[in-house]
């Protein structure tokens, strides 16, 4: 039998590091990954073996030391480790999104300063967007930076940071007055700012704080942190780009890819909930036969695998997408939409398949079940995907005359 979720067209190197990955994920990542969460523990052994393998380095350009895979490649990875534990995915992924939009919006100078050691994974990046009162309207952000002299003042209250702790790298957007008075469009008055600090909690650079762990009901393992700048001085030549008032597209740029990334990671826990559920459903018997010929339980079983192939389709597309170098806010946004809504149905399959036993902490599928809601809600929301494949329909199909 094929496997589920195969990629057509992939070139030697891509099928190489992909089976690099699933073996790293087989050996190294499922074996520990329940025992660890339950623990709420960083995984730093599995850490460190992503380093060596170089996956911190993945899209970065090889000019600066990275492996300078395409999104593709980097989505498809990411799609083997969510399988594995969506936390490690985690781990990687706001690195992956600040290392692109440094890529991407960086000045020469900020790429030759951050990137390599990027690559190498020993800055590792995080990003902030949110704060305490918001989280989709982006343009409400209430943190500000003034500038004095030849460096800015930074000050507010951030939320939700991913790997906030563990990073030594945040890209953090911030209102700007510089060059934008009062009565400028919200999204023309934002600036990214890229913040060094020490890893770990409380004050981490004078002015910054990041003040502990989110305790939460899955994705455990990662770090999640708020921030609070409270006169927080940054110098000029660490605003992103060099230039103010472009934070918002930048960030939005690295949404766009980060959104393909949430779907590879719904792909992967979906395909992990698809083995659990297909495994338990031809061990268990119940009226003299294995659950898995009774055919309420095969048509689970078909739903989930054509949820899975459907995920991956959309996801694999979006990223072919952004590596040709077009718009993929259309595709990224539905395939991030399908992929975490179909992740949460199979894996609520997966453990209806499992019967009581999908409920005790020994099974696997109880730590999915945790997971998978987050998916629902990081890089946008299904309500703010819907709007923004709504509004892109209506500029596609809009009517003349
Ligand atoms: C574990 C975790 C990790 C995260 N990591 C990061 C990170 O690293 N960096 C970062 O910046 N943020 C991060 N976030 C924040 C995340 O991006 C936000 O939680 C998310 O965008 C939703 O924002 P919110 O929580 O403020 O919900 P709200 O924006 O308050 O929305 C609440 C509800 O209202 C709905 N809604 C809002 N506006 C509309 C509308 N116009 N029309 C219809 N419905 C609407 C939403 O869909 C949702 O159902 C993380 C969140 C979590 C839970």
């Amino acid at each position: 039998m094929a496997r589920l979720a195969q990629t057509a067209g992939l070139t030697d190197i891509q099928r190489e590091i992909l089976s690099t990955v699933r073996d790293f994920v087989d050996k190294e990542i499922i074996p520990v990954a329940t025992e660890l969460e339950h623990r709420d523990e960083y995984p730093q052994q599995i850490v460190d073996g992503l380093k060596e393998l170089g996956l911190f380095g993945l899209m970065i350009p090889e000019e600066y030391g990275g492996l300078g895979e395409s999104l593709l490649t980097y989505a498809l990875c990411v799609e083997e480790i969510a399988r594995g534990w969506m936390s490690v995915s985690g781990i990687i992924n706001t690195h992956f999104i600040v290392a692109y939009m440094l890529k991407q919006h960086g000045t020469q100078e900020q790429k030759e300063y951050f990137l390599p050691r990027m690559a190498a994974g020993e800055v590792r990046g995080a990003f902030s967007m949110s704060e305490p009162a918001l989280g989709s309207d982006v343009s409400a952000i209430t943190s500000k930076a003034v500038r004095d002299g030849e460096e800015y003042v930074l000050n507010g209250q951030k939320m939700w940071l991913t790997n906030g702790g563990t990073s030594t790298l945040v890209a953090v957007l911030v209102k700007s007055d510089e060059g934008h008075p009062e009565g400028t469009a919200p999204h023309k008055s934002m600036t990214t700012f890229l913040v060094e600090k020490e890893p770990g909690f409380g004050e981490v650079r004078p002015g910054l704080t990041i003040p502990g762990k989110i305790d939460k009901m899955g994705y455990k393992g990662v770090d999640t942190t708020e921030l609070i700048m409270d006169g927080l001085r940054i110098p000029a030549n660490r605003v992103l780009g060099g230039t103010t008032g472009r934070g918002f597209y930048q960030m939005m740029d690295g949404v766009e890819v980060g959104r393909v990334n949430v779907a590879a990671r719904g792909c992967g826990v979906a395909q992990r909930a698809f083995e659990l559920g297909v495994s338990y459903a031809q061990q268990r018997h119940t009226f003299g036969k294995q659950i898995a010929q009774h055919q309420a339980i095969q048509f689970k079983l078909a739903e989930m695998a054509t949820k899975v192939e459907a995920a991956h389709a959309m996801m694999v597309n979006a990223a072919r997408k952004k590596d040709s170098g077009e718009r993929n806010d259309l595709e990224a946004g539905m395939a991030k939409y399908l992929a975490s809504e179909y992740c949460k149905e199979v894996v609520e399959d997966a453990f209806r398949i499992h019967g009581g036993y999908g409920f005790s902490k020994e099974y696997e599928i109880e730590r999915l079940y945790r997971e998978a809601p987050m998916l629902l809600i990081g890089e946008g929301t299904a309500e703010i995907q819907k709007m923004i494949i709504g509004r892109r329909l209506l500029e596609e199909y809009r009517l003349q005359g």
